[in-house]
């Protein structure tokens, strides 16, 4: 069985065989500590490199290497430890205290108190006061409605993440230390209540968020960068995708779904990488304002003011149109057009 070295000083970090830089690669070793080949393993520098060639990537390109690792074979004969899960009590027990939670008191001054408490219950978020006062959890329920663990995020009311003096980001399953974890997305126990397209981004708050503003989509979020993996992603299986990564993720997001396309077929939004901003968030806020098209039928009266004199417009075989990118098919039949 090969792990990643632990960390013992900069001997066990070297030079990353892709980026070239010294210090910032972990290579695989075997249980007796034997590096299996200077170029199988982790670089540190994920944005930036994100080389990562695992054992088992090896041993499918050079499958004669087989026989000659017993270890591999080992690795191969032990059982996996089945999944752990956490009880739906506990779930509950995290949902009844939101008034103390900052994160909703974040969502209720961006949207009301109602859309708060309707998106809490939708996507699971509870409150957590053991380690930090009013943090948040974000719990993982996956497609069958099993409670994979919960993350705990320590939020300001201003709906930023607490980071100083360190990240405040936890995990409830740590209070176990036999756990075997096994993540899911955040937000793949909605899978099942449509067909609708999915959207997925990082950030839980973001998918939460995203939620509201564009709806006919459900949002989910890996997590975590690492999390854009097969075994998350597994669950999105034969369905529509469009991936809306962080800001300056989009190549690393486009090359992953690209490996990934047995899956399905991901498409990738690259809006942020475009934008000004550096965050989703005043994005969505913008789409979801702007009224793509304004369309009267027939029978509609219409008024607009010219300086001080109104025009009353009545609207009989007319559909007004305030866009460029209908097409005429899109229109009632016989409507005429008018653009503004
Ligand atoms: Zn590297």
């Amino acid at each position: 069985m090969y792990s990643l070295q632990k960390y013992n000083g900069l001997r066990t970090r070297h030079i990353c065989p892709n980026c070239e830089r010294p210090n910032q690669f972990t290579y695989y070793v075997s249980e007796e500590g034997e590096v299996l080949n200077k170029t199988i393993g982790r670089c540190n520098r994920e944005e930036k490199c994100g080389y990562h060639k695992t054992p088992r990537m090896y041993f499918s390109e050079n499958p004669e290497l087989k026989t000659t690792s017993s270890s591999f074979f080992q690795a191969k004969l032990i059982k996996p430890r089945p999944t752990n899960f956490i009880s739906m009590d506990v779930l509950r027990g995290s949902m009844n205290i939101h008034q103390e939670n900052k994160f909703f008191i974040f969502l209720s001054n961006l949207f009301d108190y109602k859309t708060a408490n309707d998106l809490s219950k939708k996507y699971n978020i509870g409150t957590h006061n053991s380690i930090w006062p009013g943090a948040t959890v974000f719990w993982q329920v996956d497609s069958n409605d099993k409670i994979r663990t919960g993350k705990i995020i320590d939020y300001s009311t201003e709906g930023s993440r607490i980071k100083k003096p360190y990240s405040r980001v936890n995990w409830v399953h740590t209070t176990n230390k036999e756990f075997n974890l096994s993540q899911c997305l955040f937000g793949a126990h909605l899978l099942n209540t449509s067909n609708n397209t999915i959207a997925l981004c990082e950030s839980e708050k973001t998918a939460v968020i995203a939620s509201i503003y564009i709806p006919q989509f459900i949002w989910l979020a890996t997590g975590g960068k690492s999390n854009f993996s097969k075994k998350l992603l597994e669950d999105l299986r034969n369905r529509n995708v469009i991936l809306y990564p962080d800001y300056k993720c989009y190549e690393d997001w486009k090359e992953k779904s690209e490996a990934l396309r047995t899956i399905c077929n991901f498409q990738v939004s690259s809006l942020l990488e475009r934008s000004t901003s550096t965050k989703w968030a005043p994005i969505f806020l913008k789409t979801s304002r702007a009224p793509s098209r304004l369309c009267l039928t027939r029978g509609s009266q219409l008024s607009i003011k010219l300086g001080q004199n109104p025009i009353f417009l009545s609207l009989r075989n007319v559909a007004l149109v305030a866009t460029t990118s209908l097409t005429k098919s899109s229109l009632p039949k016989g409507a005429l057009v008018a653009s503004l």
